[in-house]
């Protein structure tokens, strides 16, 4: 049978980290449908629209990984797309405890979906959309460390 994951995260922008753990996940699982979440409560520097392409066109090449919009429950997610388990990366321990309050919690929504981690690279364990953000919003060059498609949308140019 083939088994799925849903990967859920706000990617404001993705990152060569989201990226890393895509591809770990497609190690563990044959389909990992990626969760783009709408989160208007974070205020995403890009909207939800910019959001996705950017995602769609980092996996364009990829037909085991499928982008998707999302806004409420994330089982309710992974319950619509019959996914058998919910990715995520961990970076450092400072990501555990906020990690683990929602595995737990969306262990006590639906017991059946599972929670999966995978660590990126070690390069990775420092990148985050928000220091992409903040290095390039300042003018540093951040090109290593996200994918091509993001690119122009830090430059403006999209
Ligand atoms: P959220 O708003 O849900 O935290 P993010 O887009 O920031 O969404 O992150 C989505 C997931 O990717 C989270 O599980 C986060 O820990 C993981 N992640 C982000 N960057 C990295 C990285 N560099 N290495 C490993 N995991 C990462």
């Amino acid at each position: 049978m083939k088994q799925s994951a849903v990967y859920p995260g706000t990617f404001d922008p993705i990152t060569l980290g989201h990226v890393d753990v895509v591809n770990r996940g497609l190690k563990l699982f044959d389909h990992v449908v990626i969760g783009v979440a709408e989160n208007p409560n974070k205020e995403p520097m890009f909207d939800l629209e910019a959001r996705l392409r950017m995602v769609s066109q980092t996996f364009q090449d990829e037909s085991r990984v499928e982008v998707v919009a999302f806004s409420g429950l994330l089982v309710e997610l992974a319950q619509t797309q019959k996914a058998e388990a919910i990715l995520r990366g961990l970076r450092a321990a400072s990501d555990f405890e906020y990690e683990f309050q929602m595995a737990t919690m969306n262990r006590r929504l639906d017991e059946k979906i599972e929670t999966a981690f995978v660590m990126a690279r070690e390069d990775y364990t420092f990148v985050s959309s928000r220091f992409i953000r903040e290095i390039s919003s300042m003018g540093g060059d951040v090109s290593a460390l996200v994918p091509e498609s993001v690119i122009p949308y830090l430059e403006g140019s999209k």
